[in-house]
């Protein structure tokens, strides 16, 4: 090796000391910045939630974080309602950002605490003062001893406890997260079979079950547990009932020619909820355990003789049980899991907190794993682009332009794959993407544009408001103009959210598909448009439309999942089934834990998958109370 100068080697220390002490500076200014006190005022930041933009304004006064207000957004209040004033209050508190987020308003939780860190940032405040994770005491254990113990407080788990505390059962019910209710309170409808209402108007009930009985069946191909499906069918009636005498759920409506329940306005339905269990549960003796994840059953000699909970504060709550309600909800919060089971990437609609740990605590008992594992409730398309800057209605036209079925449908491979009509119904929608390994995209051209911009959806031949869920939905009619359409389709190409071409292979290109395939299936459904008839889906004329001239555009699209119908095999009474097929004594299921043997894989929507909860929920109680009474 070549010998170093004196000259060299005292350049090279005289470098190593500079890079220290620049190193020491930075790391000095670094360490000052990270203690440093936030200056007094006023901060306005925004981030971004589950459904939009969260803006927040921080003040911060005596250095202290003393004030958080979050301004208008579009975030689903009856999630938020109740946990953003906890996590505002708890960064108040303890001074900091860095607390954690509320189990069940995880997005809209971490927006806030996103732009308060920001807000601190803009203050010249440090995070080593304002974003440290407080750690608090953790609390007492407590051991307890009930008849029924329920995990999970959807709407199955809240029948379960109101009807067993109903049947003289004392009962703790355990709920991850703050909030009651689950996936109900974003719900729109549910079916009826023979609630009191249809029979004192001289519905013919029995026969409309019986032609719904045989309808599913053969959907289903047979291969569904029709003795479970006649114990819904006949019970949904009276459970129904049970929460229209409670004020959960609407009078029978006619809907679209079939008699529907309406649930209540959203705001409306947890104070509901939380005076159901008060006069049920808590009346006769048992609690509702909020923040407390059920971790494991307790199981000896074949029976299970309870389950021990996670509290919030990290104690252990140990609970002592005749029977358990296993209602978790399914594993539709687990993405992965999902993807496992199903072979399918669809987005996660459902609730965050049910990622199937209620299945696993069961099947680590020896609950048998169905072989339909992988059902999922696939439903409504979306689309990824999330526009800043616009008010509601521009923000969503990429996701209503999903729905329009007169725009060419076309995977990731630039094949056709739907009669882009059954864009109507959100089940047949969704269903006919799930083989196309993901994102598809809608083709829209100049002339689309030109149309929408002057007639609205109505000028491209859409006939029907889309159905796209009520909480997604801005207010507009068929014949609203969209007169900003061409801006807000330049802006969703620039956020990377759709591709634009001057011509076909252009826009396929930039999409990634391949040209020749893209324009073999452009001129193929212009061939339709011209003799309006589509030879390959048979989708109505008046849906016919030629796309005229570019330039053109891909958007983006895909469809979502509102969680999993399959987990646990149950009998009629909910018990729970074993390898052997045999009920585990001590363990029952209701929802979507337990739907796997009704369906053959996939659901069929329609308002059963809420109707199926309610009324196994109101059967597990009812079963779980008598069993504890004959022991
Ligand atoms: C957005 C949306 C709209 C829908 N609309 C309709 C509709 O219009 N009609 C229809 O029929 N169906 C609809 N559904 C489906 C229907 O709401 C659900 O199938 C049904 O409510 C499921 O009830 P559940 O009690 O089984 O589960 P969930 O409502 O998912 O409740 C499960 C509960 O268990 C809790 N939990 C999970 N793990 C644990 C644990 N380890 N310890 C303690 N608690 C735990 C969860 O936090 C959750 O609160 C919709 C679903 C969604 C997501």
């Amino acid at each position: 090796m070549q010998k170093k100068s004196h000259f060299q080697k005292t350049a090279i220390l005289g470098l190593c000391f500079f890079a220290v002490s620049l190193l020491t500076v930075c790391a000095s200014s670094i360490a000052q910045k990270s203690v440093s006190l936030a200056r007094d005022g006023v901060y306005d930041a925004v981030a971004r939630g589950r459904n939009g933009d969260v803006p927040v304004t921080t003040t911060i006064s005596g250095g202290k974080i003393s004030g958080v207000v979050v301004g208008e957004n579009i975030e689903t209040t009856v999630f938020t309602s109740r946990a953003v004033p906890v996590l505002i209050e708890s960064i108040i508190q303890n001074n900091s950002y860095g607390v954690d987020v509320v189990a069940g308003a995880t997005f809209t939780c971490s927006a806030i605490k996103t732009a308060v860190a920001n807000a601190v940032d803009q203050a010249g405040g440090g995070a080593g003062l304002y974003g440290r994770r407080p750690v608090p005491a953790r609390g007492k254990d407590e051991t307890i001893t009930v008849d029924v113990a329920v995990i999970g407080a959807g709407i199955s788990g809240i029948m379960a406890a109101a009807n067993a505390a109903d049947n003289g059962a004392k009962v703790a019910l355990l709920e991850k997260t703050t909030i009651l209710g689950g996936c109900s309170l974003q719900s729109y409808s549910t079916i009826a079979y023979g609630v009191k209402a249809e029979i004192e108007r001289g519905e013919r009930t029995d026969e409309l079950i019986r032609e719904k009985f045989n309808a599913w069946i053969e959907k289903e191909m047979f291969r569904v547990d029709a003795s479970l499906l006649n114990t819904y069918l006949k019970n949904a009636g009276s459970a129904m009932d049970y929460l229209i005498d409670c004020g959960f759920l609407g009078q029978p409506i006619d809907f679209r020619g079939r008699i529907r329940l309406m649930l209540i306005p959203y705001d409306e339905r947890q104070p509901i909820l939380e005076k159901m269990l008060d006069a049920t549960v808590v009346r006769s003796g048992g609690a509702v355990y909020r923040e407390t994840t059920a971790k494991t059953l307790i199981y000896d000699n074949g029976v299970v003789k309870g389950v021990v909970a996670e509290r919030s504060d990290g104690s252990t709550l140990t609970i002592y049980a005749k029977a358990v309600v296993i209602a978790t909800g399914g594993y539709g919060g687990d993405t992965q899991m999902v993807y496992e089971t199903s072979g399918v990437r669809a987005e996660m609609g459902c609730l965050g907190s049910t990622i199937g740990e209620g299945i696993k605590m069961a099947w680590a008992v020896g609950a048998k794993v169905p072989s339909n594992l992988g059902g999922l409730q696939l439903h409504q398309t979306l689309t990824p682009a999330y526009l800043q800057g616009y008010d509601y209605f521009h923000m969503r036209m990429p996701l209503i332009i999903g729905y329009l079925p007169s725009l060419l449908n076309v995977s990731g491979k630039g094949i056709r794959f739907r009669n882009e009509a059954w864009n109507n119904t959100p089940v047949a929608a969704s269903n006919s993407a799930a083989f196309t390994g993901g994102n598809t995209f809608v083709l829209v051209s100049q002339s689309t544009l030109n149309k929408l911009e002057q007639g609205g959806i109505g000028a491209v031949g859409t006939d029907l408001s889309p159905s796209i869920p009520p909480e997604l939905k801005p207010a507009f009619e068929i014949d609203t103009p969209w007169p900003n359409i061409k801006k807000v389709m330049e802006d969703t190409v620039n956020g990377g959210w759709a591709f634009k071409g001057n011509t076909i292979e252009e826009v396929a290109r930039a999409a990634r598909i391949d040209p020749a395939v893209f324009r073999e299936t452009v001129d193929t459904y212009e061939s339709y448009c011209e003799n309006g008839k589509d030879e390959y889906f048979d989708k109505p004329a008046k849906y016919l439309i030629s796309y005229e001239y570019g330039p053109y555009y891909l958007i983006e699209s895909s469809y979502n999942q509102l969680g999993t119908t399959t987990g646990l095999v149950v009998n009629a009474r909910m018990q729970v089934l074993d390898t052997t097929d045999n009920p585990i004594e001590g363990l029952y299921s209701c929802g979507s834990d337990a739907a796997s043997t009704l369906y053959n894989n996939m659901y069929t929507g329609q308002g059963d998958c809420i109707a199926f909860a309610i009324t196994s929920g109101k059967i597990a109680g009812e079963s779980t109370a008598a069993f504890v009474k004959g022991r």
